[in-house]
């Protein structure tokens, strides 16, 4: 089967004035569709980076890159977001909803975004997995950090992304809402079959995954 991500001896250099910055060294990585994987690794050594370069926000210096059989390489910047509007879905640790919506709306607004229109079968069946039925009609004020993050996992699947690319997602929580923001990221994985690429610094984040990837200096150095 092709893998949904491959990277052969990809780089990233940041151009600081006049000053390189080498961010990734010469990544190679092959994840298959419906697997579960965490990104570890000291602070600086790529981990962002990496997971903007496969989302699609961030361009290569060089190097190969395919997700899901599309070269980034040689795509155009408005593909690129047209992939990533269509393929990726992004979660971070600092949960970004709209403040001024309800659950249920921001939510919605990423439907309607990715121009598809709403689906009530998906939006049921996320809202009920993540376990927020009962929250839907709350602003994020009211909520609490773990259920922001759900409703924010809820919002990155809910248009059916190929992967759901999470950078430090349990960053911002507490031990016991860092765990249910875990299980529900592992019933995601197990019932929707998704594909999840997570930066974490948690060790029990990591332990949810089927795989750990460790970094530094712009490298993998186990797997
Ligand atoms: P991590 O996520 O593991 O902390 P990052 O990918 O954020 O690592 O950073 C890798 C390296 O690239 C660091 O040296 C960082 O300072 C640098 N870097 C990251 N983003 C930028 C940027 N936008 N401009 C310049 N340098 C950057």
């Amino acid at each position: 089967m092709e893998p949904i991500i491959a990277t052969r001896d990809l780089k990233k250099v940041y151009r600081v004035g006049k000053v390189d910055v080498p961010a990734l060294r010469g990544v190679d990585l092959l994840v298959q569709e419906g697997e579960f994987v965490a990104v570890v690794g000291p602070s600086g050594c790529g981990k962002s980076t990496l997971l903007h370069v496969l989302g699609g926000l961030t361009r290569p210096t060089s190097g190969h890159v395919l997700v899901d059989g599309n070269d980034f390489i040689t795509m155009t910047d408005s593909d690129r977001t047209k992939f990533r509007r269509h393929k990726i879905g992004f979660v971070f640790q600092r949960f970004n909803l709209l403040p001024t919506l309800s659950a249920r709306h921001n939510i919605a607004l990423a439907q309607h975004i990715q121009g598809n229109g709403f689906n009530p079968h998906r939006f049921d069946a996320v809202v009920e997995m993540l376990g927020i039925k009962e929250k839907l009609h709350h602003r994020p004020f009211a909520l609490s950090g773990g259920e922001q993050q759900r409703v924010a996992i809820a919002r990155a699947v809910i248009c059916e992304p190929k992967i759901l690319l999470a950078d430090e997602p349990t960053g911002n929580l507490d031990t016991e809402n860092s765990q249910i923001v875990l299980n529900m990221m592992r019933r995601l994985n197990r019932s929707f079959r998704q594909t999840i690429l997570m930066i974490t610094h948690n060790p029990e984040a990591a332990a949810v995954a089927d795989r750990i990837i460790r970094m530094r200096d712009g490298r993998v150095i186990s797997d």
